[in-house]
């Protein structure tokens, strides 16, 4: 049984949905939620199939399970973060930067990349026994309500900025430090000088690692124009030399 909430209301469910908002700058607070009484499917987030239908996204929960003395409130949690992270991969399209299209299935990639961010075990199907270890203290309990274990990671800005899926930031630390490590004249990061082919120079303000050995990088412009650029299209500016991504390019496509 919850310890913190004892029973719960919608209400509390938009809490817990408005502290998510507050870290993903998404807003799911916006949709209806529809309780019920569901013993099997004890969650959804329903979206639209069809344009016509367009604006009917809801989140559905079971008060069955939710107020269960059986369901650990870990568990109850986590089936809200699990619905949200449904709506994250729709709201975002996220599914776009992947190969699976998996919101039409519901649990691939771009799926499991929303959990992480959301603090959702990554599982399609409630099992008790994920939750074994979560016998949640009142003050975890809090600040699992309040969202205090999610990053705070504002998804549309970063695709608006980018265009390509998020990187794990563990992984995107490791591989940037093999790119500086093993070739540091691909390897960007701010403050670096660029040459850009038909753009000039530049100063690179922030990058993200996109492909093998190939970074995006934001770039502002003497002309005072900027952009976003593969590390593939640019010159490194060492010691005055324009040092293009690949040596076998001819240095003159950057002159
Ligand atoms: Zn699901």
């Amino acid at each position: 049984m919850s310890k913190l909430t004892e029973k719960w209301t919608e209400d509390k469910i938009r809490y817990i949905i408005r502290k998510l908002d507050e870290k993903t700058g998404l807003n799911g607070l916006a949709l209806p939620i529809k309780l019920n009484r569901a013993k099997c499917r004890i969650g959804y987030f329903r979206y639209p199939r069809t344009e016509e239908h367009a604006g009917t996204e809801t989140f559905g929960f079971s008060l069955t399970f939710l107020n269960d003395p059986e369901t650990p409130e870990a568990a109850a949690v986590d089936l809200i973060r699990h619905e949200y992270a449904h709506y994250y991969v729709y709201t975002t399209k996220l599914y776009r930067y992947y190969k699976t299209y998996a919101y039409l299935h519901g649990h691939g990639s771009d799926w499991i990349w929303a959990c992480k961010l959301v603090g959702a075990v990554p599982k399609a199907r409630y099992e008790k026994s994920d939750f074994a270890d979560k016998n949640w203290s009142i003050k975890e309990a809090q600040d699992a309500y309040d969202g205090k274990d999610i990053p705070a990671f504002n998804i549309l800005s970063y695709l608006e900025k980018w265009d390509q899926a998020p990187v794990d930031p563990e992984n995107a630390a490791r591989y940037l430090s093999s790119l500086k490590q093993h070739n540091p004249d691909a390897y960007y990061e701010a403050g670096d000088e660029v040459l850009h082919p038909k753009r000039g120079f530049g100063i690179v303000r922030d990058a993200v690692p996109f492909d093998y050995n190939i970074q995006k990088v934001y770039i502002s412009f003497e002309d005072k124009s900027d952009g976003i650029f593969s590390t593939r299209d640019l010159c490194k500016m060492i010691n005055g030399v324009a040092i293009p991504y690949d040596s076998r390019l001819e240095i003159s496509n950057c002159a």
